[in-house]
């Protein structure tokens, strides 16, 4: 999905703002996510880790889970601010992909440069959504 390059901007920053709350004390792999909903309102998501590993949450599912709890259900890119450019897990694309496969995902590292712009659809091509339990 298109949006402008004035909020395009502003999401990445909002990103990289959001990185800096991160909650990374292990992996020392802070992460933060800026997603855009379709009314305009931004959600901002972090990496919250937690002693017991598999307890931790990624920044981008925080940033869904936010966005849903406040009535979110379509939504028109999410920014995502690592150190290196890197790119949603497999549980992110698939969290993503529920709520849209159209969604812009702007990949952006640490020193503020996009290193891709990309759509969910194309992260998880074929994905398991929806469509699949209409019929039950
Ligand atoms: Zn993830």
């Amino acid at each position: 999905m298109k949006i402008t390059t004035e909020m395009r901007n502003e999401l990445v920053s909002r990103a990289l703002d959001a990185r800096q709350n991160a909650y990374a004390p292990y992996s020392e792999y802070a992460v933060g996510a800026a997603l855009l909903a379709d009314s305009g309102a931004i959600f901002h998501g972090v990496n919250v880790e937690n002693a017991a590993y598999p307890s931790s949450m990624c920044a981008e599912r925080t940033a869904v889970f936010k966005a849903v709890s406040e009535g979110a259900r379509t939504f028109t890119a999410i920014a995502i601010a690592t150190d290196n450019g890197g790119s949603p897990c497999g549980a992110c694309r698939q969290v993503l992909s529920e709520f849209g496969l159209e969604t812009l995902v702007i990949l952006i590292n640490g020193e503020g440069d996009v290193t891709l712009e990309t759509s969910v659809g194309e992260l998880l091509p074929e994905a398991f959504g929806p469509r699949h339990l209409v019929d039950r």
